[in-house]
């Protein structure tokens, strides 16, 4: 390794344990003022374009979750990352799934009743149940993969009745560059969606995990009901995609 990149490493190592240290603090913050404890709420780091070493800094300080968003770049990284629970959180095409079935706890972003049949028809191949989320297209934007809200029970169900996923939660993204008060409506009607979805009982569903907030809004969202974050340039610096 040359002087350079190592002392441009040690920065980043240094950033990172500044940067967890402050967004643990606000979490915890936030989740004592929406009334719960800290520990029930679930700080995942997005590491998207973040290199391995950095990741792994990040899991020797006590980060225990991650998401990657691309399948490319999860297999190209996972061998190299330290023991972690590690999740898919990005946009996931059918003919992928294959790839990271053995890889993952969760696959946060479940928009379709056919990629869920897909998750499922791999993971009985695999031998395993895939724990999903429901990705809800909050924003109703057009480009935006998720289902929309009132498509929701439905799809719900219909992975309910897959021998091969287990529906864990909902997962949204709300607009880019909305308002922050518009923001925290999407969060609250979220939040919204998962309690009448939890108060249903279905069979094979356990509301467990309500996943909404990222790097500029993970404290409204905890404020609103969110009880797993996704926070990435916040902890590991404005990315770089090369
Ligand atoms: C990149 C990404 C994040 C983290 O975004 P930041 O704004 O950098 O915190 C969270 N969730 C998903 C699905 C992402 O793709």
């Amino acid at each position: 390794m040359t002087e350079k990149l190592s002392s441009e490493l040690s920065q980043r190592f240094l950033d990172l344990e500044e940067n967890y240290k402050r967004i643990r603090a606000e979490l915890e913050e936030a989740a004592i003022a929406s009334g719960r404890s800290p520990d029930e709420v679930t700080l995942l780091a997005a590491t998207k374009t973040v290199p391995v070493e950095v990741v792994n800094h990040g899991i020797a300080l006590g980060i225990r979750h991650i998401g990657e968003n691309r399948v490319q770049e999860l297999c190209e990284k996972y061998d190299r990352y330290a023991p972690v629970d590690l999740q898919f959180i990005g946009h996931l095409q059918t003919n992928k799934v294959r790839q990271i079935i053995e890889k993952v706890s969760m696959i946060q972003s479940v928009g379709s009743g056919r990629l869920a049949q897909e998750i499922s028809r791999q993971a009985e191949k695999a031998g395993r149940v895939m724990d999903i989320l429901i990705e809800v297209n909050i924003g109703r934007e057009e480009n935006k993969s998720g289902v929309l809200p009132e498509a929701l029970p439905e799809l719900v169900s219909e992975a309910a009745s897959l021998p091969g996923v287990r529906v864990r939660g909902l997962m949204a993204i709300p607009p880019a560059g909305a308002e922050k008060a518009d923001t925290i409506r999407f969060f609250s009607r979220m939040t919204q969606y998962f309690i009448d979805m939890k108060n249903k009982r279905s069979d094979n569903v356990t509301m467990d995990y309500l996943s909404m907030g990222m790097s500029a809004d993970f404290a409204d969202a905890v404020r609103a009901g969110a009880n797993l974050v996704r926070v990435g340039s916040a902890l590991f610096g404005p990315r770089v995609y090369r």
